[in-house]
């Protein structure tokens, strides 16, 4: 069995990059719309035109059926927190100041998952089953967060 080199595949270099003092992923062509409509304050994923399923992440080819035709859609930006988890020490020191912080999976109104950054609501908790609106940090000129934040 011959393993895939790099010359044979379309991913992008993975070179990390720099904002707001922390590190992010490069962007990859085939998220380049997310994220500029992360920019523009629109949730955006992917449907497939031959399955109708949602799909997200971004991604070339839809992981329910490996059709190609898939489109951009505008998700609503409204959701349920399906899981989460409290992290109260920084994997890495840049992120020190930056605790407690609240990440987890947020099943979206348009039936798609995603993982994400959850704002922790002063002065109560965070549950399972909690509705959640998007909203956008922006961290650099080209850059923007979505984020959520208890609805
Ligand atoms: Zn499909």
């Amino acid at each position: 069995m011959k393993l895939l080199g790099k010359e044979n595949t379309t991913r992008p270099d993975p070179v990390a990059r720099k904002a707001d003092g922390f590190t992010y992923p490069r962007v990859s062509p085939e998220a380049l719309p997310y994220w500029e409509g992360c920019l523009q304050n629109e949730l955006r994923y992917q449907r497939c035109g031959d399955c109708s399923e949602p799909v997200f992440h971004p991604r070339a080819v839809c992981p329910y059926c490996l059709s190609d035709n898939l489109s951009w859609e505008c998700s609503e930006g409204v959701g349920e927190i399906y899981s989460f988890s409290v992290q109260y020490v920084a994997l890495y020191p840049e992120r020190e100041g930056n605790l407690p912080r609240a990440v987890g999976i947020v099943a979206l109104k348009e039936g798609y998952h995603m993982f994400t950054e959850l704002e922790i609501p002063v002065g109560s908790e965070l549950r399972v089953g909690q509705k959640v609106r998007v909203y956008f940090d922006r961290v650099a000129d080209d850059l923007a967060l979505p984020k959520f934040r208890i609805d």
